[in-house]
């Protein structure tokens, strides 16, 4: 590579001073405006008020606010912040804030520190930029911010600047909603009152609420700054859209859980640092299957509160790296044909007790109690597969999803064997009273032994049970979390509220025995979506066909289901997504592969016209002055056939670069005249994304033939093992 040597970033000297070691525990969550923060700085009228709003759903009252307001600005302003933001979630995938200073002027040439009830409550930020799929014009582009009490303010440190950011939704003023927060926040409100009526139907007392919960496991590479910004494609589309594979990749498997590298420790730690201040309970870090990927892992929270959070890890991650001149990549596939990057979602549901619903447990009573939010969450699935999909359907996820990579597009669910025994038995039907002792007779009192048996955990399964939580593992690396967290909310409160409706009608039988005779055919009618084998073989995806399960490989088609009468009737029912609503976020979702391919395409063009051509070039000319000057000394008899078959290959793949490329920019402006953009994002996805592939594999191959001095870009070799 030119110019800048491996050496360079090996040599660096990453010396990070160490300040005196404080306990965890001393600063964790110090930058947020806690419960405890607020038990402490609020009176207790206020902070009872609050709570009450918070638990129960209900909005403020000016006097209230004016005094939760002032306490946050005054415990902001000790932290340092100058600042206020209302930090929101649209549909962009990522944060978005915009800061207004406490300070303002009161009299001539002097200031006050101001923040009062009204500022914190609702902000107005333009939002004529935002995607809104068509929902908003952008003459008419007036959407506001609501702050979402449930999730606690946070100081946000950049450099020396420090804001008081603010959780909100953000909603236009016709009340229709522009972001991913607001149909989390509804969904969670659907599935607590769907299985708090389940509870209660199956004899539960004293539960008040249920709470879904989240614990993302997120994936991450690191590079080295330097090779960053040598890399266009990665600067601008987060992935190399070119680069030959290292002769080494993860074959030896030497990386996974391998002893972690002092930069990246030193790294790691900063970035936990930052975490725990923020209250965000980092717990597992370690390496990944691929060289320089990484995983790190918080315990779960509250569903909202995790969505958050993992927002704040995904931005922390790279705003570190920076600091220790490193780059976050947050992409699902950075590196062709290295693994890529997911993000497990742990998911579960819990009352207002602690009890997690999918505990196995170990009372017949606990036992059916979870058989009945186990089935009602397979039958979710099942139903909802295609949508499911569609919440993980984007442009970088679709290398893993559908590419030969984990997991394929088919949503099925892993139950493991012992758990699969059990519903076996309970459909045979060998219980013909659901009295305690038949019911574990059933061997369902072996339930309880479900969660220690997490030997046989299939890594494959896009949805497994994993002892007393589903992992939902088709999730991208750098996705909000909101999205299919909304959607397994939703498809789960709706099929619960159809058991419910099922063990209703089953007049003149005991509550077991209901729930057995209904859970009887519910398990036979589940039987498609479960899958307990290798989800990676052509064999799971011919059966899977059999079976009659989606399998769609693209997002242009997989996010139709989206859109479906199916889809359109449950979430408005639901009231997560109006119609309207659930349509526009189909198209902002359409426009959004669009773009991103459109990205590439541009930073294509440009490597291979500005960068690889003329390398290639370079050498080409480089090898015919070698063979001609050869010929000078040497005459006519001299051999230079390996040469000159070199410089053929050189001038061939220099050729089908160029031709390629060009009929790559001709088929998008071709593209440009669709203006059905569903029908261009399928045009792209088919006849472009082909071709890009394609003139990758040019790219690579002049690589590998092209002097290295020469060679413009940082290799995959450097890049991935040189930190
Ligand atoms: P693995 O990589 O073996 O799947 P990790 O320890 O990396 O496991 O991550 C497991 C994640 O699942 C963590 O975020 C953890 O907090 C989360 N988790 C554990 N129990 C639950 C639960 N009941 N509900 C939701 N998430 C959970
Ligand atoms: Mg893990």
């Amino acid at each position: 590579m030119k110019k800048s040597t491996p050496t360079i970033a090996a040599e660096r000297q990453y010396v990070i001073e160490k300040e005196k070691f404080v306990p965890v525990s001393h600063y964790f969550g110090e930058d947020t405006f806690s419960h405890k923060v607020m038990k402490e700085k609020l009176p207790k009228d206020t902070f009872k008020k609050l709570m009450e709003a918070i638990n129960e759903d209900k909005t403020l009252d000016e006097e209230t606010a004016n005094i939760v307001a002032h306490a946050i600005k005054e415990w902001a302003i000790e932290k340092g912040a100058t600042h206020f933001a209302h930090w929101f979630q649209p549909m962009t995938g990522i944060t978005a804030e915009k800061h207004d200073a406490f300070a303002d002027p009161c009299g001539p040439g002097s200031v006050i520190e101001r923040f009062s009830g009204k500022q914190l409550v609702q902000g107005e930020p333009d939002a004529s930029s935002f995607p809104s799929g068509g929902i908003r014009a952008t003459f008419e582009a007036r959407g506001y911010t609501a702050w979402d009490m449930s999730s606690p303010a946070f100081i946000k440190r950049n450099g020396i600047s420090t804001t008081l950011c603010i959780p909100t939704a953000f909603i236009s003023y016709t009340g229709q909603v522009l972001d991913k927060k607001t149909p989390l926040l509804r969904s969670i409100r659907a599935l607590n009152k769907s299985a708090v009526n389940m509870l209660k139907l199956l004899g539960a007392k004293n539960v008040k609420k249920v709470y879904s919960n989240l614990g993302p496991e997120q994936e991450y590479f690191l590079i080295d700054m330097d090779y960053f910004y040598k890399r266009p494609d990665l600067v601008l589309g987060g992935r190399t859209v070119v680069g030959a594979p290292p002769a080494k990749g993860q074959e030896l498997e030497d990386q996974y859980f391998g002893s972690i590298k002092e930069r990246i420790s030193s790294y790691m730690h900063d970035v936990e640092e930052e975490l725990f201040k923020l209250g965000i309970p980092a717990k597992t870090r370690h390496n990944e299957v691929a060289p320089s990927q990484y995983e790190i892992a918080p315990v779960y929270e509250e569903a909202n509160i995790a969505a958050d959070h993992n927002q704040l890890v995904m931005d922390t991650l790279k705003y570190v790296a920076r600091k220790h001149r490193l780059a976050a990549l947050l992409h699902e596939k950075p590196f062709a044909k290295i693994n890529g990057s997911g993000k497990h979602v742990n998911w579960s549901l819990s009352d207002d007790n602690g009890n997690n619903l999918l505990n196995p447990g170990k009372t017949p009573q606990d036992s059916i109690q979870f058989l009945v939010f186990l089935i009602a969450t397979v039958r979710a699935v099942y139903k909802h597969a295609d949508i499911l999909r569609a919440a993980v359907a984007s442009y970088g996820n679709d290398h893993r999803l559908g590419a030969n990579e984990a997991p394929p597009a088919i949503i099925s669910v892993f139950l493991g064997e012992q758990l699969t025994q059990i519903l076996d038995n309970i459909q045979k039907g060998t219980v013909t009273r659901a009295t305690n002792a038949e019911i574990i007779d059933l061997g369902i009192s072996s339930l309880s032994q479900v969660s220690k048996d997490n030997t046989d955990r299939n890594r494959t399964s896009p949805f497994a049970f994993t002892g007393n939580k589903f992992e939902f593992r088709a999730v991208g690396s750098s996705q909000n979390i909101a999205s299919p967290a909304l959607v397994i909310n939703t498809i789960v409160a709706e099929s619960i509220d159809e058991l419910a409706e099922k063990i209703k009608s089953q007049a003149g039988k005991n509550i077991n025995q209901a729930v057995f005779d209904v859970l009887k055919s519910e398990i036979k009618y589940i039987k498609p979506i479960l899958f307990n084998g290798d989800n990676y073989t052509r064999e799971w995806e011919a059966e899977a066909q059999k079976r009659g399960l989606p399998n769609e490989k693209t997002t242009p088609a997989a996010l139709k289901a989206l859109i479906t009468d199916k889809a359109l009737r449950l979430f408005d029912k639901y009231e997560v997504l109006s119609n309207a609503e659930l349509k526009s976020r189909y198209l902002i979702h359409v426009e959004r592969y669009i773009k991103d391919l459109e990205i590439e395409v541009k930073a294509l063009n440009n490597i291979c016209l500005s960068q690889v051509i003329p390398a290639g070039v370079d050498y080409q000319k480089k090898l015919a002055a070698a063979i001609a000057g050869a010929q000078d000394v040497l005459g006519s008899q001299a051999v230079f056939s390996s040469q000159k078959e070199l410089l053929k290959k050189i001038l061939d793949m220099i050729n089908s670069i160029y031709l390629t490329n060009k009929e790559i920019q001709a088929k998008v402006e071709a593209a440009a005249a669709i203006h059905d953009e569903p029908k261009k994002a399928e045009m792209l996805g088919s006849k472009v994304k082909p071709l890009m592939d394609e003139l990758r594999e040019y790219v690579d191959a002049l690589e590998n033939l092209v002097d290295n001095e020469t060679w413009p870009l940082p290799k995959f070799w450097e890049m991935l093992f040189i930190c």
